[in-house]
């Protein structure tokens, strides 16, 4: 997506450790008009697959999934942080390790939120180890709802994320691709590699 891919050049900070700072947009102050295209793309993208549900993840997934369940016309459900470990039987629960924080959570969701009959989109600000769409995916995967699909705004190619949910099937739409960071600029993935 072009409008982004440019956004990223413009704003976004290369850190040390692979990791892309992108907080004058989406990861801290967000970008409104930004993300309706963004959400518009994931829609027009996703919008033969009958999704009942978007899921994503706090706090960072939340903005592009609401514009894209506004497009859609569905309900946006994000998995919290938990910190504390009441009413654990009305939730949905699984443990995501998180290589940029270094550290596991826990992430849940109410029952209420997801059902077997559900179609679900996941939707996340990045794709790096994929271990934050595993995580979402077991949570629809314990209330027997099926995931349709994989929306993420800005894809770490060279992590193994991608190559993670493949393998399992899942169609993964990456709206920005960075094949490397070279001496601290992003470069994406050419469009004939992709
Ligand atoms: P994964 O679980 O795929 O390894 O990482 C995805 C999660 O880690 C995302 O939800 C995002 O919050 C965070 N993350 C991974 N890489 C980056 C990065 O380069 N920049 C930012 N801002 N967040 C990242």
């Amino acid at each position: 997506m072009k409008e982004l891919e440019d956004r990223i050049l413009k704003d976004g900070v290369v850190l040390g450790g692979e990791v892309l700072k992108v907080d004058n947009f989406l990861n801290h102050q967000i970008d409104p008009k930004l993300m309706q295209s963004i959400g518009n793309e994931f829609a027009d993208y996703f919008s033969d697959k009958g999704i009942t549900r978007i899921v994503t993840i706090e706090s960072s997934g939340i903005a592009p999934a609401v514009f894209a369940g506004l497009a859609l016309g569905v309900p946006v459900v994000f998995a919290r942080k938990q910190k504390s470990l009441t009413l654990t039987d009305e939730l949905y629960s699984t443990e995501v390790y998180s290589f940029t924080k270094n550290a596991t959570s826990t992430i849940v969701i109410s029952k209420k939120f997801l059902d077997k009959t559900d179609r679900i989109l996941l939707i996340d600000d990045f794709l790096a180890n994929g271990q934050a769409a595993k995580g979402l995916i077991r949570l629809c995967k314990a209330a027997n709802a099926q995931v349709m699909g994989v929306g993420i705004v800005i894809e770490k190619s060279f992590q193994i994320g991608r190559q993670l949910l493949e393998e399992e099937n899942y169609d993964v739409y990456s709206l920005a691709r960075i094949r490397a960071f070279e001496e601290g600029q992003v470069k994406f993935v050419e469009k004939e590699m992709e």
